[in-house]
């Protein structure tokens, strides 16, 4: 059994120390590409069913890397959470998103709510709620304007000071959506007791609802409970118009996903239209 023990170690050390390689060097990219710019924020709208309006849009990050192009968040969002740089890197999106909303309004653009992904670590943080605040003065957004996107998980680890923090944000005007419902392991018990605005249905309740029932179903049940919890809908990755037609029927208006419009740059989503004017 030693023998195996040491011919297993021996396998598995090669790869983990070039995993290990990979990830140093990613790492050490990434501090680099904060400091450097080379972070951007993409932005999905979302859009009203009955109204065709873009009533919001979510901030998505971006690595415009100097040698392999543009790279999704799933690759280095990980990495960011694991070595601590998910803070300054959270502090910047969430102070480039508030910007970028405010211009939109002093353009005279509505284009709703600025929905912002906050990560566990970052929510977690005892100063978390000043920390939006200051970035709300700083860049003199309206905290209806925005909105806070959290995880199940992110609430479900140490619920009181969970809830403190929700009710200070919910006190200064901020909204708060949790993101991928249905997911994680909601209690539903807990989910009353948190102080929020909104549910973002995740885009997996969607997948099979043109062909299997029991897909159909559980969406609409997924529907009912949100509503019977008193709050707003909105369901993500809707990919088709019998998605977006099955939605419609549930009375769940709001929606995003591919089959309205992709993520872009903020120049190419005023390009798009589809926003009100501000009086
Ligand atoms: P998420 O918050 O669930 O964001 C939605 C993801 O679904 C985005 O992927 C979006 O591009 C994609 N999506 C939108 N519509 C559709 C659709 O119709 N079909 C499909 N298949 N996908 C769709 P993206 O931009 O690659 O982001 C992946 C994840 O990375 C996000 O998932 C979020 O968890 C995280 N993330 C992105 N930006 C940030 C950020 O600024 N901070 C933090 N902490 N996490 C972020
Ligand atoms: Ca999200
Ligand atoms: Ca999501
Ligand atoms: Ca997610």
């Amino acid at each position: 059994a030693k023998a195996n023990g040491r011919a297993n170690y021996k396998f598995f050390t090669e790869p983990m120390k070039a995993a290990a390689t990979r990830r140093l060097h990613l790492e050490s990219e990434l501090w680099r590409a904060l400091a450097d710019n080379q972070l951007v924020l993409h932005y999905q709208p979302q859009i009203d069913l009955l109204s065709g309006k873009v009533v919001g849009v979510e901030a998505l990050v971006r690595w415009r890397h100097p040698t392999r192009g543009l790279i999704g968040p799933a690759e280095f969002i990980p990495v960011a959470e694991e070595c601590g740089l998910i803070l300054p890197l959270g502090h910047w999106v969430l102070l480039t998103a508030c910007r970028q909303a405010r211009s939109w309004i002093d353009q005279g653009i509505d284009m709703g709510e600025m929905a912002v992904n906050i990560s566990a670590h970052q929510f977690r943080q005892p100063e978390f709620a000043q920390s939006v605040r200051a970035i709300l003065a700083e860049t003199g957004l309206d905290a209806g304007r925005l909105e806070l996107e959290i995880t199940e998980s992110t609430i479900m680890h140490g619920v009181d000071a969970a809830i403190t923090t929700m009710a200070e944000l919910r006190g200064m005007g901020v909204r708060l959506a949790i993101d991928d419902f249905g997911t994680g392991y909601s209690s539903l018990a807990y989910l009353r007791r948190f102080p929020l605005d909104r549910l973002k249905i995740d885009r997996s309740f969607l997948a099979d609802i043109d062909s299997d029932p029991d897909a159909a179903s559980l969406l609409t049940s997924i529907v009912l409970l949100g509503r019977s919890l008193g709050l707003q809908l909105v369901a993500e990755g809707v990919e088709n118009l019998a998605q977006a037609e099955f939605l419609r029927s549930l009375e769940c208006e709001r929606v995003q996903g591919f089959h309205f419009y992709q993520p872009a740059s903020a120049e190419e989503v005023v390009g798009f239209g589809g926003f009100g004017l501000l009086a």
